[in-house]
């Protein structure tokens, strides 16, 4: 479900041709298992939509049951009709308003996408994107502001077009029987202060549920930073009811990266939990070793790994906080606020880690197994606390094995 009350949701798309049935399968299933809970693919020829059912079928042999979303652009309307398999097999249409036809033929093209989704009683998403915003309602637009007494700047008018063509679409749905809960709207732009103008003037003209998304964002921390930026503001102001990272991967980079930061987004600012967090000081002259950023990397990759496992058995495990500290200054009380910390040793302090658990000093782990052992800490404790049954968890082999001491911090030892 998405709008209402419903949580915020994670989408994303693939980049394989969809022709390609496994390729595109086995990366819907890649973003489904990273917590996709949409997967957009697309639908731009006939070899695609006639390979979109096959998809379903091979996704389903998987065990993979995510709602794929059909992305149509200047044929749609033949597609859907063409292969009524694909229209059948995909949960919800995407039609860029911009994109659907020209003059005469747009209304009767968008029309019938619009009776197929009827049919087959499938949600659509009116994408409005401003790389191919409806030029003729632009140039109108455009002409009607030039004969206006006070002209806007033509960044405002485009914004205002792009909302328009947004409410307008969808407006033309409902007189055609789409009901208002089965339209959700878009309108991406790849600057972040437009985003922003727009969604909030799209929030504040109607309430049609919004999924949210900068377009283009980029590559690498680049593209991570500016969705983070646009979609913060809009969600702490109630805006957005389904969220996209649109990340450019690195030349063989993992496309399942842009589930990971959108999930963490929503994550960092408290809207839904999909993993445990790991904080991590940034280090600092105090820190002469890799140990600890190596441990950071080893128990935020570990919880993810885990976590599939973990939703099924012990519910809740996603809300967990972690510490991982690089030394005494601030590692003991950054810990003490996590449910488990653990502070490792700076520069002159005693080869020595303390760990934490629910703010209180629970044992010192030592040698060159802190991280195994630190994971035990961790299973055990998310056994205990999270079990349907924790009532009757033992704690394990190895936590019992720990060792455990009551001082409070280790000593520095210069
Ligand atoms: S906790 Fe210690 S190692 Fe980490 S940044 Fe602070 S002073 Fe540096």
């Amino acid at each position: 479900m998405i709008g209402g009350r419903g949580p915020i949701v994670v989408q994303s798309m693939t980049n394989t041709d969809t022709a390609d049935v496994e390729a595109t399968a086995n990366q819907v299933a890649a973003l489904a298992r990273a917590g996709s809970e949409l997967v957009r693919i697309t639908v731009d020829r006939p070899e695609a939509a006639a390979a979109v059912p096959r998809i379903r079928d091979l996704l389903e042999k998987k065990g993979v049951d995510v709602p794929l979303i059909g992305d149509f652009h200047y044929i749609g309307h033949k597609l859907l009709t063409d292969f009524p398999a694909c229209a059948e097999a995909l949960a919800k249409y995407r039609i860029n308003p911009g994109n659907v036809g020209f003059r005469e033929k747009k209304d009767v093209q968008f029309s019938t996408m619009i009776d197929v989704a009827l049919r087959y009683d499938r949600p659509v998403r009116i994408g409005v994107n401003w790389g191919s915003l409806d030029q003729e309602l632009l140039a109108h637009l455009m002409d009607e502001n030039a004969r206006a007494p006070q002209p806007q700047d033509s960044a405002e008018v485009m914004r205002e077009a792009l909302v328009t063509s947004a409410i307008g679409s969808a407006q033309r749905a409902e007189e055609l029987g789409m009901t208002r809960d089965k339209i959700v709207l878009s309108c991406k732009v790849s600057d972040v202060q437009s985003l922003i103008t727009v969604y909030r003037e799209l929030a504040r003209r109607g309430d049609y549920a919004l999924h949210l998304g900068l377009t283009e964002a980029g590559m690498g921390s680049k593209g991570i930073v500016a969705s983070a930026a646009a979609l913060a503001v809009l969600l702490q102001e109630g805006i957005g009811d389904t969220i996209r990272v649109s990340l450019t991967p690195e030349p063989g980079g993992d496309r399942t990266q842009e589930v990971v930061v959108a999930q963490e987004i929503l994550q960092t600012m408290g809207f839904r939990s999909f993993v445990p967090l790991v904080s991590a000081c940034p280090g600092c002259g105090r820190t002469t070793s890799t140990v600890f950023q190596e441990l950071a990397d080893k128990i935020q990759g570990y919880v993810r790994d885990r976590m599939p496992e973990w939703r099924e058995t012990y519910p809740g495990a996603e809300t967990l906080n972690l510490a991982v500290m690089g030394c005494i200054v601030n590692g003991p009380g950054e810990s003490k606020h996590a449910d488990i910390g653990i502070s490792l040793p700076g520069t002159g302090e005693e080869p020595a880690a303390p760990v934490f658990i629910d703010g209180k000093k629970a044992m010192t782990l030592r040698g060159p197994r802190i991280a195994e052992e630190f994971q035990h800490i961790i299973e055990d404790y998310i056994r205990t606390r999270f079990s349907r049954d924790a009532a009757n968890a033992e704690p394990t082999q190895q936590a019992q094995a720990l060792p455990v001491d009551g001082a409070d911090v280790p000593t520095p030892v210069r």
